[in-house]
């Protein structure tokens, strides 16, 4: 009995060292010696984090509660919607600020909203619709994961004109990973949560794209926890079971994983609405950077632009770990190279943003992962815009063909009536209520090998909708693309080169002689099940 007892001890003290020894190293730490005013306005926070509202595993709660642990100011909750529920008033929960936020799924990946009210509809559907109706409401857009191995998450519109990226995702990260490396991670997890999580991490590629984007606009990166307190149930809750530890990553690992960094004007108030407003403005313009926290910590990063004459004066400082180096960025790559400060000079001209990596000797990965991505500071103040909003041309072409007759399709359970005037026609309709079941109520009208290049339409909905504008050839295939309709009245340019397949079809739209109907629909895009209302047709036309 005894010899057992002793051998099991011995046994476990092995793989004790084992671990030990094969456990990543602790955070390098960072002296802030000299630093405090920045650091006063410099604030962490974890961006995209889910929580019982959709895939999370703890609720608002448990995951400030994380956040406090890991010496976090704020997180960006990002649970999965259409936008439609009206985000939570921001708050301080344990001394944390808990922002609402959303993250919506579209054909063209996932795509995360920040700082925007609730949708008059569901938003989904084309990635590009969703960048325009976020851009509409106000929102500002980040494209999520664009390096998941998951071609269904994925965000893959590379022309959207999307407000800001993710650079890194840690949920994305691990996916890729052999599993010596996933294998070790997990067991020196239970003796270094973040560190170990830290070491699935390489440069993603998605620092090249953003790079190329970076050549004709301005785009925000930050890192994405995409935290979802582990695969276990509750994990992070009061009522600790069993089997609720073994979730993995947890949130607090998560956070002490990596983090943004927000670059206020000013100490934040204490006011949660003041303060949410601060955080999101930061983010905005820019003065957001991000650290790979489990590899050093903290971090601070001051970066200025200094105009003088015909030059401007690139200044960059941080206080960094031993072997740490900064590195700028520039269009064509790396520019220069120092610890702990650097100076560049660039023509005043100069369009193009520049960046801040922050480099470690010891960083995982292959190529290592950067231990701090900066934001572009630019000569010119090249803030974030979103671009504008595609409105047709106001002048029409003397080539209108028809204002033509149209009549309804649509599913079998949901209503339509069509009253058609002089002047022009109205749809009443109403979707079938009940479960999702592909419910639909279309307009519809016949083509006889018309030639033309774009359908113009006034449409005029009884509130905001975004309707789809399909065209459909003899054997059913069809093309198509949504549009935004507003009570105010909305002239809608559909041109055929720009539509995309819709429900198998595949390819470009033929040629308009061999198309045979031309659809309005209002479906499950963007409406729910029992949504009624009424949609009037002002004028339409097929252009040449
Ligand atoms: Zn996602
Ligand atoms: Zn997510």
């Amino acid at each position: 009995m005894r010899r057992i007892l002793t051998s099991t001890l011995i046994a476990l003290a092995a793989v004790s060292v084992v671990l030990f020894v094969l456990a990543p190293a602790r955070p390098a730490r960072v002296s802030m010696e000299g630093w405090d005013a920045l650091a006063a306005r410099t604030v962490a926070g974890a961006y995209h984090v889910h929580t019982t509202r959709s895939d999370g595993n703890g609720d608002k709660a448990a995951v400030a509660a994380a956040a406090a642990r890991a010496g976090l100011t704020f997180v960006i909750l990002t649970d999965h919607g259409d936008a439609t529920r009206p985000p939570d008033p921001p708050e301080y929960v344990q001394g944390v600020l808990m922002l609402d936020a959303v993250e919506i799924s579209t054909d063209e990946g996932h795509y995360v909203a920040i700082d925007m009210p609730r949708a008059p509809y569901p938003l989904g559907g084309a990635g590009d619709a969703v960048v325009e109706d976020v851009h509409r409401l106000g929102g500002f857009g980040i494209a999520a994961h664009p390096d998941s191995p998951k071609a269904a998450l994925r965000w893959s519109d590379t022309s959207a004109p999307i407000d800001g990226i993710e650079w890194i995702n840690a949920d994305s990260e691990w996916r890729d990973e052999s599993r010596r490396r996933l294998g070790r991670a997990g067991l020196t997890y239970f003796f270094r949560p973040a560190g170990s999580l830290a070491t699935l991490l390489d440069r993603p590629s998605t620092l090249d794209r953003w790079d190329a984007l970076l050549r004709t606009r301005g785009v925000v990166a930050l890192a994405a926890a995409d935290a979802h307190g582990g695969p276990g149930r509750r994990v992070e809750d009061q009522n600790r079971t069993f089997f609720s530890t073994i979730g993995i990553p947890s949130y607090e690992a998560s956070f002490r994983e990596l983090s943004v960094r927000a670059v206020l004007e000013q100490r934040l108030s204490g006011k949660a609405a003041e303060d949410a407003r601060a955080i999101y403005t930061a983010i905005r313009r820019g003065n957001v950077f991000s650290v790979i926290d489990a590899l050093a910590w903290p971090a601070l990063l001051d970066l200025h632009a200094v105009p003088s004459g015909a030059t401007v004066t690139l200044l960059a400082r941080a206080p960094l770990p031993s072997g740490g180096q900064l590195v700028l960025i520039g269009p064509a790559g790396e520019v220069a190279r120092g610890a702990g400060e650097l100076k560049f000079e660039v023509p005043r001209e100069t369009d193009y943003a520049y960046r801040i990596e922050g480099r470690l000797p010891a960083a995982p990965g292959d190529p290592p992962v950067p231990w701090l991505v900066s934001n572009p500071f630019s000569p010119g103040s090249r803030t974030v815009s979103p671009p504008g909003i595609e409105v047709p041309a106001a002048t029409r072409p003397a080539a209108a063909i028809a204002p033509f007759p149209w009549r309804i399709e649509k599913d079998p359970a949901s209503r339509a009536i069509l009253r058609t005037s002089a002047t022009s026609v109205e749809l009443e309709f109403g979707l079938a209520e009940g479960p999702r079941n592909s419910q639909f109520v279309a307009l519809a009208t016949d083509l006889r090998g018309q030639t033309f290049r774009s359908i113009d339409l006034d449409v005029l909905p009884d509130r905001p909708a975004r309707i789809g504008v399909q065209v459909r050839t003899e054997d059913g295939r069809r093309w198509g693309r949504s549009f935004y309709v507003d009570p105010a009245g909305t002239p809608v340019r559909a041109d055929l080169a720009r539509l995309r397949p819709v429900g198998g079809a595949a390819g470009n739209v033929p040629p308009s002689e061999a198309l045979t109907s031309i659809l309005l629909v209002v479906d499950l895009t963007n409406a729910v099940p029992g949504r009624s209302g009424r949609l009037t047709i002002r004028s339409s036309a097929l252009m040449k």
